[in-house]
């Protein structure tokens, strides 16, 4: 950051309507990135004036999420700064302050239209096939006809006074100017009869009242920028600079939703997705440092981040893509850390029976045998399962057991050769079942195979001498004892 340069002040400003989505972690992402790198300030702020579809459960969890993906706020809801309070709700006197400052200057009035006249005249542009805007029909009214429809006790909006001709023009740090003609703006409505500001008002009072410098959001909200800068315009207030950035579409190419999977980071967080993982990708999906480099740590990111190099053009989401680098982040992550997230993980999914729960054997055992192989954290319980749990056995192990005519044989001679090895470790097992298969004449994977579906009623397992030594010596000998009656098929 400049030193002569007011800092960044950054906000996300989530509406609690749903969960945050990957388009909406996206947003708060870039936003928090700026902030950290600039030594800026990253708001949280609470739109929750659609009063029927806002919740509590929805704050709590766009919160927990924001938190769980690391992406920690500055001022917010439970961090009060002197910008506050930052849910809209609470900020309704700054609103009818704002409101009022405009009826005073002129620049707004009251509009008493009924709902059965504003929808004639929607009505009638229906028909005519061009755009609704607001007639204008409260716009001169004399103060002691508006004071005789309030004495009346007819309900009204406030509307702004907007220019009705000309255009406004965005400027977009990545879409460049975009100009709107202001004759399809009209007279925007700031204040509902209900006394709750719009969406395009109580943006535009908060932005400015709390020092927004950068306004980085959805391409979706690029038509709303005109009438926000209206609203700014008319208080007297500077403007922010624009972000818009790009839509998030799915591989059928339209806007990503429920439709493709997973799109809450809740749902990927249930899912066994770690947070390096999910920053790092959802940071690509719109920007990019070079041609090449694809992986980030959240670190990185800070370092390297810049709306300069944030694209216009839509972003796929690739599911496919996102489990890579989910796998390559685990096998990255140090053992100690892993084990951390995966006793958050079994903690918070619930999963019974698993490690965390202070049995044997713990979490540290066994991340050296599934670490390389996961590519989510429910892999690893998959993967693990059979250490702590009676194994399941899977129909295609068990056909594949049955369908092995050596299979009984050989799991006999390896249930007697692992009651004779001491000391039972990884390397003593191998040796002794290599010299086994060497023995019978038969490969190591063949005699391995029985051995693997036996244990773990699994095709797919940890390697086979480490699941040996880690599962114990009488567990392995029992539960190849009870296979060799399945083998055998009696
Ligand atoms: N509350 C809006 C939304 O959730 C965002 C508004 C904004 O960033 O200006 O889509």
């Amino acid at each position: 950051m400049d030193n002569d340069q007011e800092p960044i002040r950054v906000r996300f400003a989530p509406s609690p309507t749903g969960h945050l989505h990957v388009g909406g972690a996206r947003t708060a992402l870039y936003n928090w990135l700026l902030a950290r790198k600039s030594g800026g300030i990253f708001i949280l702020r609470i739109e929750d004036t659609d009063i029927s579809r806002s919740t509590e459960d929805n704050i709590r969890q766009i919160m927990e999420s924001m938190l769980w993906l690391g992406l920690d706020w500055d001022e917010g809801p439970d961090r009060e700064g002197k910008h506050g309070p930052y849910r809209q709700m609470q900020r309704l006197e700054i609103y009818r302050r704002a409101a009022d400052e405009l009826l005073g200057s002129d620049k707004a009035y009251r509009c008493f239209c009924s709902k059965e006249e504003i929808a004639a005249e929607r009505e009638e542009a229906r028909r005519a096939s061009r755009a609704y805007v607001y007639s204008g029909r409260c716009a001169n009214l004399k103060p002691e006809e508006s004071a005789a429809c309030e004495a009346d006790g007819r309900g009204f909006v406030i509307r702004l006074r907007a220019p009705s001709g000309g255009t406004t023009v965005v400027n977009d740090l990545i879409r460049g100017e975009v100009s709107f003609d202001n004759a399809l703006i009209g007279d925007i409505i700031l204040v509902r009869a209900s006394g709750i500001p719009t969406y395009n008002f109580a943006v535009a009072v908060d932005d400015s009242q709390m020092g927004i410098t950068h306004v980085i959001r959805g391409d979706d909200h690029l038509p709303n920028t005109p009438k926000q800068l209206m609203v700014l315009e008319a208080m007297v207030k500077p403007a922010p600079a624009y972000a818009h950035l790009p839509l998030i579409l799915g591989p059928d190419r339209t806007p990503l939703s429920k439709r493709h999977g997973a799109s809450s980071v809740e749902e990927f967080r249930v899912r066994g997705y770690i947070p390096e993982a999910l920053c790092n990708y959802l940071a690509l999906l719109g920007w990019s440092y070079d041609a090449e480099t694809t992986i980030f740590t959240t670190g990185e990111l800070v370092e390297k981040f810049s709306l300069g190099r944030v694209g216009a053009t839509a972003a796929v989401f690739d599911n496919d893509k996102l489990l890579w680098m989910n796998g390559y982040h685990i096998r990255n992550l140090e053992p100690e850390k892993l084990s951390l997230r995966l006793e958050e993980y079994i903690a918070t999914t619930r999963l019974s029976g698993l490690p965390g729960t202070g049995g044997r054997p713990g979490i540290e055992e066994l991340i050296p045998l599934a670490q390389e192989k996961m590519k989510t954290l429910a892999d690893f319980v998959e993967l693990t399962d059979f250490f702590f749990l009676p194994p399941t056995y899977e129909d295609k192990a068990l056909a594949k057991l049955r369908k092995d005519e050596l299979a009984p044989e050989i799991l006999i001679r390896a249930a007697g050769i692992l009651s004779g090895i001491e000391p039972y470790d990884a390397e003593t097992i191998e040796e002794a079942l290599r010299r086994a298969a060497d023995e019978m004449d038969i490969r190591l994977g063949k005699l391995l195979q029985p051995v693997r579906i036996a244990v773990s009623g699994k095709l797919v397992t940890p390697g086979m001498f480490e699941t040996l030594a880690v599962l114990g010596k009488e567990k392995g000998i029992d539960r190849i004892n009870a296979a060799i009656k399945m083998a055998r098929n009696d």
